[in-house]
């Protein structure tokens, strides 16, 4: 599993989806498919919401890590 998996399953659990674009809260729907944000109108595939929000962890991981203590997973 790679590292940002793990990170996003962590920094944005998937019932309290934040939105890529503003991050406020992101309404999910029931099959969990699509991800969108009612306060600025971003909307995805949930594929590809996990996608962009791997790369916002890949970009803050190296501060995110520093603060967890340096656990293992
Ligand atoms: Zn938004």
């Amino acid at each position: 599993m790679h590292k940002a998996d793990i990170l996003v399953c962590r920094v944005y659990p998937v019932l309290d989806a934040r939105c890529p674009e503003c991050g406020k809260k992101a309404q999910m729907d029931d099959d969990a498919t699509t991800v969108k944000c009612e306060y600025c109108g971003f909307q995805s595939t949930y594929d590809e919401y996990l996608e962009i929000m791997k790369g916002k962890v890949e970009n803050m991981a190296d501060d995110y890590l520093l603060n967890w203590d340096r656990k293992p997973f």
